[in-house]
């Protein structure tokens, strides 16, 4: 599990003002029809691509488990991109490769996304019926808050010790076993707005 410092870090270094106007050099054409791969969340998704590819690995071996060829494909697809994918999309991504010397079948990459869930190493937006990568170290069953922008299809990850706390409370009060907890957000995020002057 990560520490608070990991979440406090990657909230506040990884998406910040500050990282934004560094990323894009200056350059502020991030409008609602800007669908291409330029906005904030692209430059920092491709920047930390090949680092989360590393520290996934790393992370496997450590468990003991098998960051398999189709396991990294998928994941390699999820960090291609900074908008969540469905497994549709992904199975049409990867059509064209093959395991074992066969055409690479739907239910393997179902299969590979359920392996990257449970290490921590992808999410599923329920929201969306999507997916996406973390680098964080989440654990399946960490309360994290996506935000997820309807602008530019980027989506944040925020965890923090006092709303899982208070969630935590409010069940224990109920006596409620969470099994999944989910929270996700709709909205624009702050590149959006700062583009558009809102
Ligand atoms: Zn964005
Ligand atoms: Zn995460
Ligand atoms: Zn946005």
């Amino acid at each position: 599990m990560a520490s608070e410092h990991d979440h406090h870090h990657h909230g506040h270094h990884d998406h910040g003002p500050h990282d934004h106007g560094e990323a894009r050099a200056g350059h502020h054409g991030h409008g609602p029809h800007d669908h291409g791969g330029s906005c904030a969340h692209a430059a920092h998704q491709s920047e930390r691509a090949a680092g989360a590819l590393e520290q996934a690995e790393a992370a496997c071996r450590a468990q003991g488990v098998r960051l398999t060829p189709i396991r990294r494909q998928v994941l390699e697809a999820l960090y291609a991109t900074h908008k969540p994918l469905g497994a549709y999309d992904l199975v049409a991504q990867l059509a064209g490769q093959e395991s074992r010397g066969r055409p690479l079948a739907p239910v393997t990459v179902y299969r590979a996304l359920d392996f990257l869930m449970e290490q921590g190493l992808a999410h599923r937006l329920a929201s969306r019926n999507a997916f996406i990568a973390c680098p964080h170290g989440h654990g399946p069953a960490d309360l994290v808050a996506f935000l997820i922008c309807e602008t530019c299809g980027g989506v944040d990850e925020r965890a923090s010790a006092p709303l899982s706390r208070a969630v935590a409370g409010l069940l224990a009060g109920e006596r409620f076993q969470p099994q999944r907890q989910v929270l996700e957000i709709s909205g624009r995020c702050g590149h959006c707005r700062d583009a558009a002057g809102a």
